[in-house]
């Protein structure tokens, strides 16, 4: 291929129309095709990292800008499309750059809960669930990652998670479900979920309000370069391949990296935990690959805590797929959810953390384990088409008795029953002897049927590893001095979950920090 700076690539990729969804070429897109900007023509660009053709150390600045903006966005999930509102709500030019054929990364295929101590609707209060607080949830947080996070952040996460709710629900018409789930690591009711079950119904909601700013969308445009003319300097722009060449967009004002995490990516998730190989399911869409973080790291940014990535233990255990049904056994805990293994008996404190409870399935040895739930609890989980539509695909198990359940799961039924005869007996003695679970008033007995059961089993999940970035979402270098014009937010950060994301927590991390950078990388002068 030529070098980029030695020729004018013909840009007729398309925009997505953030209205509808549906692609349709725009005309400001031709009348931009090469904005000329002139750079350092024939310097060469910072680079770091020579191991792949692509970061060659003979990079050279590109020559001319085919198109420009104030603010690029890499990545259109909660991050990107966060930033991208509010740096467009704030009057800056935006595009959102997204690799895949269809906008959302693992935003919008997530479970849709979002963890906010309090909300505009006040539900907890509504619920009587409870206190809880911005520091409270801080705590929880920091605890749940074994206290590696950043205190300075997580608290940022913890007091802006309720805004960022809000601001969805006043100004992206985001909908919620009237129940508060307590889920694992967490001590107080306060996961919310959006009425869709899904995380569409926040990417929808951030993909309105982006989309009324004024920010463009464009698919199918994997940014393969980061420019940077040295050490000192700031971050120019970025290589992007639309599938018809290479061309070079100039960020004036900033970049905002939000390209999300690395689970996907095989070869960069054994480098840093070599035990994650092959045999691990993964529950993550295609397009989470690590390149982003690669150029980053390759213009001289930090990255931190890359070995710590995540198991998500109630994935599907052929597939590794978390579908509407693998949620259930996440919001369960606190409504009293019981897991067995494929004896019939607990083997873990069903409120403990992710990774507590992967590593506790897969010291039993087996290929899956199960949680066990009625009716009353899959009110509180979800909503009866999710648990019909289940059924159908055969994600649950429905049955009159816990013995008949166990047949039609393969466990003997005596084992079975006596386990759940046990905690039934925990919950009334409020006194968890075999795993010292903590029992509240809300924790439903599982006397009266029908009751339901779901396989569950760990795949790879969240990389809570990434770019080291400080409370004004600014990418720091190895030195800990900032990148000039250079943001991040969402999963592609590290250093804010710790060894262990605590679920729910993701959603609120990438839309609060996305703001940020939104708001910050549309201050910068151009
Ligand atoms: C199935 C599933 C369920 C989940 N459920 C929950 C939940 O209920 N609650 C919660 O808090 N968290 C949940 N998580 C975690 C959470 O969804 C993610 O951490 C979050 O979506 C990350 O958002 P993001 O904006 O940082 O990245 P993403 O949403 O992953 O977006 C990044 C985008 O960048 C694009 N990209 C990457 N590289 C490039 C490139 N070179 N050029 C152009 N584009 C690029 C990707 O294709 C992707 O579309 C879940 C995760 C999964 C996978």
């Amino acid at each position: 291929m030529k070098e980029c700076n030695d020729v004018e690539v013909k840009q007729d990729q398309e925009d997505i129309s953030m209205e509808t969804g549906k692609t349709g070429r725009r005309d400001f897109l031709k009348a931009s095709l090469v904005v000329g900007l002139a750079t350092a023509s024939g310097a060469l660009a910072l680079n770091l990292g020579v191991s792949t053709a692509e970061a060659s150390s003979q990079r050279k600045l590109p020559g001319k800008w085919n198109e420009s903006f104030d603010v690029v966005v890499i990545g259109s999930g909660f991050a990107g499309l966060a930033a991208a509102a509010e740096a467009a709500g704030k009057g800056a030019s935006v595009v959102i750059l997204e690799k895949m054929p269809v906008y959302g990364g693992n935003s919008i295929i997530n479970g849709g809960e979002y963890n906010a101590w309090t909300d505009e609707l006040h539900l907890r209060e509504k619920l009587k669930l409870g206190d809880d607080s911005a520091e409270t949830h801080k705590n929880d947080t920091l605890k749940g990652g074994d206290f590696f996070g950043s205190a300075e952040l997580v608290e940022i996460l913890a007091s802006d998670a309720p805004k960022a709710l809000n601001w969805m629900i006043d100004e992206g018409g985001l909908k919620l479900r009237d129940v508060l789930n307590r889920t694992g690591g967490h001590s107080k009711y306060r996961t919310h979920t959006c009425v869709e079950g899904v995380g569409r119904g926040y990417t929808e909601a951030l993909r309105k309000i982006a989309e009324r700013s004024g920010a463009k969308m464009r698919l199918k445009s994997k940014v393969t370069w980061i420019w940077r003319k040295d050490v000192n300097g700031p971050v120019l722009g970025v290589e992007v391949d639309t599938g018809r060449g290479k061309v070079n967009i100039r960020a004036k004002k900033a970049l905002i990296l939000a390209s999300g995490g690395f689970g996907r990516d095989l070869e960069m998730r054994m480098i840093y935990n070599p035990s994650l190989d092959k045999s691990y399911n993964c529950t993550n869409q295609k397009g989470a690959t690590g390149e982003m973080i690669r150029y980053a790291q390759a213009i001289g940014a930090e990255a931190i805590h890359m070995a710590f990535i995540q198991l998500y233990p109630y994935a599907d255990p052929e597939t590794g797929i978390l579908d509407a049904p693998a949620v259930y056994p996440f919001r369960g805990p606190g409504y009293g959810i019981v897991y067995v293994d494929e004896k019939g008996k607990r083997f873990v404190n069903e409120l403990e953390r992710r990774d507590v409870v992967s590593r506790a399935e897969l010291a039993t040895g087996g290929k899956k384990t199960f949680s066990i739930f009625n009716e009353e609890m899959a009110g509180k989980m979800g909503t009866q088409e999710e648990v019909e539509k289940g059924l159908a695909r055969g994600r649950f198990v429905r049955a009159d008795t816990i013995a008949e359940l166990a047949g039609k799961i393969g466990i003997d039924a005596a084992v079975l029953v006596e386990t759940i005869q046990q905690h039934n007996g925990y919950l009334k003695d409020k006194k968890d002897p075999a795993f010292n679970k903590n029992i509240t008033p809300q924790m439903i007995l599982l006397e009266r049927g029908p009751f339901y059961a779901i396989a569950q089993w760990p795949a790879v999940h969240h990389t809570m590893g990434g770019l080291r970035t400080n409370k004004n979402a600014q990418v720091l270098d190895i030195w800990g001095k900032v990148i000039p014009r250079l943001y991040a937010a969402g999963e592609v950060t590290g250093g804010i979950h710790g060894t262990n994301r605590l679920g729910g927590n993701a959603i609120p991390d990438a839309t609060v920090f996305g703001r940020i950078a939104g708001i910050n990388s549309a201050s910068e002068r151009a």
